[in-house]
């Protein structure tokens, strides 16, 4: 269901359907934030009240030109003097896209990009973690973060435990001393190249928290799965590390309840908030990963 989900996504018919159907309208406004920093700057003070840590990420991946990577790292920049202006400038950071900053024009291009973002956050110490994106991009992206890392360290990047490859990344990222966030995976991958059972990918994402909790280094576990939530609790506990040696992480508009719960129990949590008016590619993995989602609004298409 999945990955028929994300590949009717990709035809336009489908494409125009969602982005013109009202239908689709109160969902893509759980998922995103709103359409401009403002609003997204609002949602961090809101989530800051309720002792929410935040990460914003303006929406927008696969730049096709030098100017659009510039305009990306233009933007960037305004999001981290912007926070850095805010209420929730000590709880806000920022998740950028390598493709965004041209990683597909040109890998030297993207690397330019992501060290001048990085020193305009060490400036306002702030700190900018980089999105994983498909598997094509996985070896560019980490070999960009170990060259950038060498120099400048308040970033860190995502591994995705669905990869058969992860366990080779997570220990090349661990013996560099990089901050990882662990996430499941988002896209369409090949069986090669990805385990197309669940229940494997889990098996791998818990062994992971185990190895990331165990590392002494400020990781975050990024999962909405409650199961293995309560298993890092446990796993923590046991081995005596403490609730604020990492963090977990959920997306905005996913399991609010349990991100308060977490919060009141003294543990750190961030949530990711997307925003801008180019959500689409965002929405339809969003989409994907709970085809109920799209049940309900099947129903309500045949309901008339
Ligand atoms: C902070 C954060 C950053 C991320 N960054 C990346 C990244 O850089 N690269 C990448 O590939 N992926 C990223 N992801 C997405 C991730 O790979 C998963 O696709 C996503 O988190 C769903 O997996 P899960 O761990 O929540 O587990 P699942 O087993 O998919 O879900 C567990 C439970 O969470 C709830 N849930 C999960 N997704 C939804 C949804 N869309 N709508 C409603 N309920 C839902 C349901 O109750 C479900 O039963 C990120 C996720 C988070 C939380």
């Amino acid at each position: 269901m999945r990955a028929l989900i994300l590949k009717l996504a990709h035809h336009p018919s489908v494409e125009r359907f969602v982005r013109g159907s009202r239908l689709f309208r109160g969902l893509v406004r759980r998922f995103i934030a709103g359409d401009d920093l403002q609003t997204a700057l609002r949602v961090s003070e809101e989530l800051a009240q309720r002792g929410l840590l935040v990460t914003l990420d303006n929406l927008g991946e696969n730049t096709t030109t030098v100017e659009e990577a510039q305009a990306a790292k233009e933007t960037y920049i305004a999001m981290l003097r912007a926070i850095a202006q805010s209420p929730a400038a000590e709880s806000t950071n920022i998740s950028i896209k390598l493709t965004q900053c041209g990683l597909d024009l040109d890998v030297d291009l993207a690397k330019r990009v992501l060290e001048e973002v990085l020193d305009v956050a060490a400036e306002h110490r702030n700190f900018v973690r980089v999105d994983m994106e498909s598997s094509a991009y996985v070896d560019r992206t980490l070999d960009i973060m170990e060259a950038v890392f060498s120099q400048r360290k308040n970033t860190g990047t995502v591994l995705q435990s669905y990869l058969r490859r992860t366990p080779q990344d997570l220990e090349r990222l661990l013996r560099l001393g990089m901050r990882i966030r662990l996430v499941k995976g988002a896209y369409l991958e090949p069986p090669e190249i990805a385990f197309p059972r669940k229940s494997d990918v889990d098996r791998a994402y818990v062994e992971q928290t185990e190895r990331l909790l165990k590392s002494g280094l400020y990781h975050a576990i990024a999962t909405h799965d409650e199961r293995i939530i309560r298993h890092a609790q446990e796993f923590a506990h046991r081995e005596g590390i403490p609730k604020d040696a990492f963090e977990f992480q959920m997306l905005y508009g996913i399991r609010r309840d349990l991100q308060e719960s977490l919060a009141a129990d003294g543990y750190r949590v961030r949530v990711y908030v997307p925003f801008g008016d180019r959500w689409y590619p965002y929405f339809t993995r969003r989409l994907a990963e709970r085809p109920a989602n799209v049940l309900f609004i099947l129903k309500a298409i045949f309901r008339g």
